[in-house]
C-alpha cells in the first residue's frame, strides 16, 4: 500500500477507542456506578529516598497501617474497668463499615451442629447465661451481637470449662468471637496477675527507658495478612475498656512500627506465621513463655504451606513456655488429614470437637448462578452482568495475578469503579485496595483466591467467579471459601460463576453436588453431572481415622444448639456482680 500513514491510523483508532470508552463510562454512570478513581501505584512505593525530599509524602499524610489502628490504652490508675472513651467507641463499634447481622440470621441459627467428642459441655442459649466477664458482655452488646451463633453457643462453654477445642465451622459463622469471647473472659479478671509488666502510658512513654518485651497470654495464628488484621479489629472491640492489649504482626508492613507496638506491651498477639517467627527470633522483643492459649485460625490453609518445623516452634511457644495448662484451639473450614495429625499431636485427649454443618458446605443464604461463557466472551459477559445489576459491592475472583491486573484495567477503562488485590502487590497497596473497597470508593474488587481468605467486608452483595477454581487449585473447597465472602453472618448474597466445559469440567461433579446440597437450580449444561439417585452427595472425611473408633455423633439440630434459643429471663451480670 502506497502512502499509508500508519501513525495516523494508530491515532484514529485511539480516538475511536476513547470515544467508545467515554460512552461506556456514561452507561456505567447512568446505571448508578460511581466514577472510577485512578490509583497512583508509584506514589507510596518509592524505594530509595527521592532526590528532592520535598516530594516525599510526609508520614502523617500516609494512610495508617492496619497494625497501628487505635486501641484502648490502659492506665495504672484505673480500677478494674477503664472509663469509656467516646471517640474510640465510635470508631470501634459504630463505623458504618462494620458488618452487621442480616435478617437471615435465623438461617444460621438453624444450622445443624454435631458434637463428635465425648466431652460436650452444655451449649449456651444467650450471652447472659454464658458466664461471660461483664466487660466482655458489655463489649458484645456494643458490637450489637444479640444471640450467640451456633459455633459460639458451643465454643464458649467448652473453653470456659477448660477444654481444648477443634471447631469445623462455616465461613462467616462468627468463629472469631467464638474463641475471643471465652478466652478474654477468662483472662480479664486475672490480667493484673498474669500479664507481663508494661509501661504506664499515663505518665508518658519514652521508648528508650519504658519499652518492654512483649509476653502475650494469647497467641492467634492466621494464614493471611487480611485475616490477621480482621482478627485484630475484633480483638480491639472485645478488649475495649480492659487492660488486655492486642497487637497484630504480619509481613509486608514495616517491622519497625509493629515492633514499637509490641514494646508498649502485648497481651493478645495476632499474626501471620512468618512475622511471628521473625519476632520469636528476637527474644528481647517477643517471648511466648506466658502464652496460655494458642489459637490456630483457618488451620487447613496454614497446613497447606510446607512449614512443619516452624509450626512446631510456634505451637510449643519456642520451648520457653512455662504453662503446663496451655490450651489449644483449632478452627478450620475442613478437617483434613494434616489437621487431624496436628490435633492429635497438640490437643488434650478430652478436647471438644464440634462441627457446624457439613465441613466445606456453603451458606444457604447465597443464591448461586452458574452461567455458561466462552472464554473469549467472558470480559463482555462480566461488563454486561455488572451493568445489569444494581450497583453493589462486588468481589470478582480470577485465578492468576496477571489476570487480576488485566481485568482491573479493563473494568477501569470501561468506566467502572474497580480496584484489585493479589499477592504481588505491596502491603500498602493491599491495605489501600481493601480500604477503597470497604468504604465503597471502589465497590468492585478483583482478587485472586489467596488474597480473599477470610475477608469479612460489609455488604458484599455479589461474588463473581470470573474464573472458577480448578480442581488442582483448591477445587470445590476454594469455591466455598470464595462465595462465603458474601452473605456474611445472616445476610443474603448472590454468587455468579462463569463456566465453560473445556476449562471447568473437572470441577463440574463436585459443583453439581454442592448446588444440590444447597438447594440451588442445576443449569441444563450441568445436568449430566448429577449423581445417580441414592448416591451420597459428599464423602465425609472427618471421622474415618479416629483411632479409638469411639466417636459419638449426635444431631442436636432440633435440640439444644440448633434452633433459635428461647428467651431466658435472666438479668445480665454487671461489673459489680463479678468476683474479680
Ligand atoms: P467470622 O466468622 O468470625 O469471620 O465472623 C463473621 C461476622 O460475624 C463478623 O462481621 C462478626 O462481627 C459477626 N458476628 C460474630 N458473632 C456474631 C453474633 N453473635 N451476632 C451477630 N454478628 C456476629
Amino acid at each position: 500500500m502506497d502512502n499509508f500513514d500508519v501513525s495516523s491510523m494508530g491515532s484514529a483508532l485511539k480516538d475511536i477507542t476513547s470515544s467508545q470508552n467515554t460512552k461506556r463510562a456514561e452507561a456505567a454512570r447512568e446505571k448508578g456506578w460511581v466514577a472510577p478513581e485512578s490509583y497512583d501505584y508509584a506514589k507510596y512505593n518509592a524505594g530509595p529516598p527521592l532526590p528532592n525530599p520535598s516530594e516525599e509524602i510526609p508520614k502523617e499524610q500516609l494512610p495508617e497501617w492496619a497494625a497501628n489502628a487505635a486501641k484502648y490504652e490502659w492506665k495504672d490508675e484505673y480500677g478494674d474497668v477503664g472509663p469509656a472513651n467516646p471517640d474510640l467507641e465510635e470508631m470501634l463499634f459504630r463505623s458504618e463499615f462494620i458488618n452487621r447481622t442480616g435478617l437471615k440470621i435465623s438461617n444460621l441459627q438453624n444450622i445443624e451442629v454435631i458434637a463428635e467428642s465425648h466431652e460436650r459441655p452444655k451449649p449456651v442459649k444467650t450471652f447472659d447465661d454464658a458466664g461471660i466477664h461483664p466487660i466482655v458482655r458489655e463489649n458484645i452488646r456494643l458490637c450489637r451481637y444479640d444471640l450467640p451463633t451456633p459455633i459460639q453457643a458451643y465454643a464458649i462453654p467448652a473453653v470456659l470449662t477448660g477444654h481444648d477445642l477443634i471447631a469445623i465451622a462455616q465461613t462467616g459463622s462468627g468463629k472469631t468471637a467464638a474463641f475471643l469471647i471465652p478466652v478474654l473472659s477468662q483472662l480479664m479478671g486475672k490480667a493484673k496477675k498474669l500479664a507481663a509488666p508494661r509501661p504506664n502510658l499515663a505518665e508518658g512513654y519514652d521508648p528508650t527507658v519504658d519499652a518492654v518485651r512483649a509476653e502475650p497470654l494469647v497467641l492467634i495464628v492466621a494464614p493471611t495478612r487480611e485475616l490477621a488484621t480482621q482478627l485484630f479489629d475484633e480483638a480491639r472491640r472485645l478488649c475495649y475498656r480492659s487492660m488486655l492489649r492486642p497487637c497484630v504482626v504480619y509481613g509486608g508492613a514495616p517491622t519497625r512500627d509493629q515492633r514499637e507496638e509490641l514494646r508498649r506491651g502485648c497481651d493478645i498477639l495476632i499474626g501471620t506465621p512468618g512475622r511471628i517467627l521473625d519476632f520469636m527470633d528476637k527474644p528481647h522483643i517477643l517471648s511466648l513463655r506466658r502464652v496460655k492459649y494458642t489459637i490456630i485460625d483457618e488451620a487447613d490453609e496454614l497446613l497447606l504451606a510446607d512449614w512443619e518445623s516452624d509450626f512446631t516452634k510456634i505451637m510449643s511457644g519456642g520451648d520457653m513456655n512455662e504453662d503446663a495448662d496451655h490450651r489449644y484451639m483449632m478452627f478450620s473450614a475442613t478437617f483434613n488429614r494434616d489437621c487431624r495429625q496436628l490435633a492429635r499431636k497438640y490437643l488434650a485427649e478430652d478436647h471438644v470437637r464440634v462441627r457446624i454443618g457439613r465441613p466445606g458446605s456453603t451458606h444457604i443464604n447465597v443464591d448461586q448462578n452458574i452461567v455458561y461463557a466462552e472464554p473469549a466472551l467472558k470480559k463482555q459477559c462480566l461488563y454486561d452482568l455488572l451493568l445489569a445489576m444494581p450497583p453493589s459491592r462486588t468481589l470478582i475472583f480470577v485465578n492468576s495475578k496477571t489476570q487480576a491486573d488485566f481485568l482491573d484495567d479493563y473494568l477501569y477503562n470501561m468506566g467502572l469503579p474497580s480496584t484489585s488485590i493479589h499477592a504481588d502487590r505491596t502491603q500498602r497497596e493491599r491495605e489501600d485496595a481493601l480500604r477503597a473497597f470497604r468504604t465503597a470508593k471502589c465497590p468492585i474488587m478483583v482478587a485472586t483466591g489467596v488474597s480473599a481468605r477470610g475477608l469479612d467486608i460489609k455488604n458484599v452483595m455479589h461474588v463473581i467467579n470470573f474464573d472458577l477454581p480448578s480442581k488442582t487449585h483448591g477445587g470445590i473447597v476454594e469455591y466455598v471459601h470464595r462465595i462465603g465472602r458474601t452473605a456474611r453472618i445472616g445476610n443474603e448474597g448472590l454468587a455468579t460463576s462463569f463456566y465453560n466445559h473445556d476449562r471447568d469440567s473437572d470441577l463440574a461433579p463436585d459443583l453439581v453436588r454442592l448446588l444440590i446440597e444447597s438447594k440451588q437450580a442445576i443449569p441444563d449444561f450441568l445436568e449430566s453431572y448429577k449423581p445417580a439417585d441414592g448416591e451420597k452427595l459428599f464423602q465425609d472425611d472427618t471421622d474415618d481415622e479416629d483411632e479409638e473408633g469411639e466417636i459419638v455423633e449426635e444431631d442436636n439440630s432440633k435440640g439444644n444448639w440448633g434452633g433459635i434459643p428461647e428467651p431466658v429471663d435472666s438479668r445480665a451480670p454487671t461489673v459489680a456482680d463479678y468476683d474479680f
